[in-house]
């Protein structure tokens, strides 16, 4: 057995796992290959291997090989591997050493220019990397990797830390013409971006704040995703008995910090992640791509997982798909124009949503007692929105809550309390009390009276991911 392999052979049972056994062959191939594998166990990771001396020396690269020299990566040196490990490519199974897939991820040959314990200095001519690393040494086993050649693709840029959403329209129908739209249902949750770099992903809410911990379903598309680099642009829902997107099943999940807690919710109310755009990928803005053109590179992606789906969209057609989410009791349907580019932070109308019931997003004003049992607690809720900096009242809301919901509130509605009216438009009943205007609500309602209050409104939920002053009338 080859002393070289010791640590290798220690850590596994070839009875057990196809993977080669410890052995040094006695003469050397000519030009020293490389090979780059990606290997999803625990983690996933890139075991980056040079052959020399008769093994290949081996280092464990969590992000993997960077194209980038701005951007340098960890790499863990790891025991030395069998020469014949190069083109080990398969499972290594349960309960073994490194359980998990390996994939071939690149492979080629290449030039030492520097060799010494604490620094490797190699030109790669692999069939996906070409150019010039060095390896150094930082502490104990780790090390870093660096790329010394400029980018191989040279209009690269580095992924940016946030784009902001673009936003829809409400309108009342879907849009003439009716082939110049893309349409796709509409998902009643979560706004949020996935931002998937080296295999780890970071969701972005639609003000802007790190929800990835929120919702640990999602991370495994960074796995799904491997070494590509993608901005993606969906909503997070909840299913509720009947299979459809819920935004009370949601709202479960929404306030959550706590890791414990989130994983006890996880099991009761777990998340799928509806993908719809992306708009970036490997190094390139995806922005001025059409819609068209970017869908296409989305499902070129095939990302459908567990926790996760790209549905598809339909090419005209938007009254017959209203119609279809009217029977499968969702919320309704979104029009993007099929040659708009994606506009971060705009409504400007070249996306649409049609909604089946009126619906919107209200702050809450205050509260009037309720009756019987209620009595001296809340009953229903004043509510209100911003129309040019000004908070207009819109009408009490009394149905759609729980006793237990009503508690919720008046515990949220406590520290906010104030003397006089918070609405600058419109007279709330007598007998009110009020709140400063924080909290924003989901309602529905019948239609907008001419007058501009609700008729027949009802609470549908909380939503804790919108600032109350952005909530305006979305429509007359
Ligand atoms: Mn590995």
């Amino acid at each position: 057995m080859a002393r070289k392999l010791a640590e290798y052979e220690a850590k596994r049972d070839f009875k057990n796992t196809p993977e080669p056994g410890a052995k040094v062959p006695r003469k050397a191939t000519k030009a020293p290959r490389f090979v780059v594998q990606e290997h999803s166990a625990r983690r996933l990771h890139w075991d980056f291997r040079l052959e020399k001396d008769g093994v290949l020396v081996s280092w464990a690269v969590p992000k993997g090989i960077p194209a980038d020299p701005k951007k340098n990566h960890l790499a863990v040196h790891v025991e030395d591997h069998p020469l014949d490990y190069i083109d080990f490519a398969g499972q290594i199974p349960q309960g073994n050493y490194g359980a998990g897939t390996v994939k071939i991820w690149d492979s080629g040959t290449y030039e030492t220019h520097k060799w010494s314990d604490r620094e490797v200095m190699v030109t790669l001519h692999g069939k996906r990397v070409q150019g010039r690393y060095v390896l150094f040494k930082t502490d104990g086993n780790n090390w870093m990797i660096h790329r010394m050649d400029p980018p191989q693709d040279p209009g690269r840029e580095p992924m940016p830390q946030r784009i902001e959403p673009m936003y829809a329209k409400l309108v009342r129908k879907p849009p003439p013409p009716d082939d110049a739209w893309g349409f796709e249902f509409k998902w009643d949750g979560i706004r949020a971006q996935a931002y998937v770099e080296g295999g780890t992903v970071r969701l972005m809410s639609r003000s802007g704040e790190n929800i990835t911990a929120r919702y640990p379903e999602t991370h495994p598309i960074g796995r799904a995703l491997g070494s590509t680099e993608v901005v993606l642009d969906g909503e997070i829902v909840a299913l509720d008995a009947k299979g459809r997107p819920s935004f009370e099943e949601i709202q479960q999940r929404m306030g959550l910090t706590s890791e414990t807690e989130i994983r006890r919710k996880m099991k009761e109310v777990p998340v799928t992640y509806m993908l719809f755009d992306l708009i970036w990928q490997d190094g390139h803005s995806l922005l001025k791509e059409p819609y068209t053109g970017r869908r296409k590179k989305l499902e070129a992606l095939k990302l459908k997982g567990g926790a996760w789906q790209t549905p598809p969209y339909e090419k005209g057609g938007g009254q017959a798909m209203l119609e279809a989410s009217r029977k499968a009791g969702l919320e309704g349907i979104m029009g993007k124009k099929l040659d708009s580019p994606y506009e971060p932070g705009r409504r400007s109308g070249l996306w649409v949503k049609v909604k089946n019931r009126m619906g919107q997003e209200l702050v809450i004003g205050g509260w009037l007692e309720g009756e019987g049992k209620r009595r001296g607690y809340p009953g229903s809720l004043l509510v209100g929105y911003y129309d040019k900096g000004e908070f207009v009242y819109a009408g009490k809301v009394g149905t759609g809550f729980t006793d237990a919901m009503l508690d919720k509130l008046q515990q949220l509605m406590k520290p906010l309390e104030r003397k006089t009216s918070p609405f600058d438009r419109g007279s709330p009943p007598k007998g009110s009390h009020f709140v400063e205007p924080k909290l924003v609500g989901e309602f529905e309602f019948v239609e907008w009276t001419k007058s501009g209050q609700l008729r027949a409104p009802a609470f549908k939920g909380l939503r804790t991911d919108k600032p109350s002053k952005e909530v305006e009338r979305e429509l007359g």
